[in-house]
């Protein structure tokens, strides 16, 4: 099967038979190519239903967990996003289809250098990516309209939602190391309403507000 009868079938089986019916996120999902953002010896599995290593113990999510959060933040087109954990570029590529701007922030410097170098490829000009810890975002662009952090976080990402602007939405993985809840914050006046979503894993996210670093030896 060709890698767009594959993506065709991701988007049905996975995305839109767990409820997802947001056209605008599933046809960013249809567009996108996700073979192009995993190492090559996955790319047979880059439509299946798990996520994918990408490298120095980071992951790739699955393409129902992207798209769940995607969905989340109701994007229209107009947005700046913003990005903690480039990994592979992917997230990024979707919100991009999705919103006029999007910052990503990547503690890991081979893996920003890859995305940046996948996401020219591939043509997606509205990201702009650094190296760095985003646990505490990115105040020089702030406020963001839309926050999305793609790994778990140890309590609430306090600094991320300070980032929000006013009706700005947050979706993070908030829990423990090994479990966590799916989170969605909405920023109202001076008000912030909180949602739990589901139960999910995610790599931890590693800085000032999110886990230590694990000491080897
Ligand atoms: N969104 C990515 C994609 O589409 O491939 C997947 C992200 S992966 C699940 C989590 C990423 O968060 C890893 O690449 C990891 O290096 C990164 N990360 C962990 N702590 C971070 C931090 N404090 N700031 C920025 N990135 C961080």
């Amino acid at each position: 099967m060709d890698f767009a009868t594959l993506r065709d079938r991701m988007v049905d089986l996975q995305i839109v038979s767990r409820g997802i019916r947001n056209q605008s996120v599933l046809n960013a999902f249809r567009k996108v190519e996700r073979h192009r953002f995993v190492p090559k010896e996955f790319s047979n599995s880059a439509y299946n239903d798990h996520p994918l290593p990408i490298g120095y113990g980071q992951t790739i999510s699955q393409p129902y967990m992207v798209a769940l959060m995607t969905d989340l933040l109701n994007l229209t087109g107009v947005e700046k996003v913003l990005e903690i954990g480039t990994g592979s570029g992917y997230q990024a590529a979707i919100l991009s289809e999705l919103s006029n701007k999007v910052y990503s922030v990547e503690k890991i410097e081979s893996l920003a250098e890859k995305a940046k170098a996948t996401l020219k490829e591939t043509g997606h000009g509205n990201i702009e990516i650094i190296v760095g810890d985003g646990s505490v975002g990115w105040s020089d662009y702030a406020p963001f309209d839309a926050v999305i952090v793609t790994a778990s976080c140890p309590k609430e990402p306090i600094s991320l939602m300070r980032q929000l602007a006013d009706n700005g939405r947050l979706v993070a993985p908030v829990g423990s190391s090994f479990s966590q809840v799916l989170t969605l914050y909405k920023k109202k006046g001076k008000e912030t309403s909180r949602r739990e979503i589901c139960h999910c894993v995610f790599v931890p996210l590693i800085g000032k507000e999110g886990w230590e670093a694990e000491v080897d030896g």
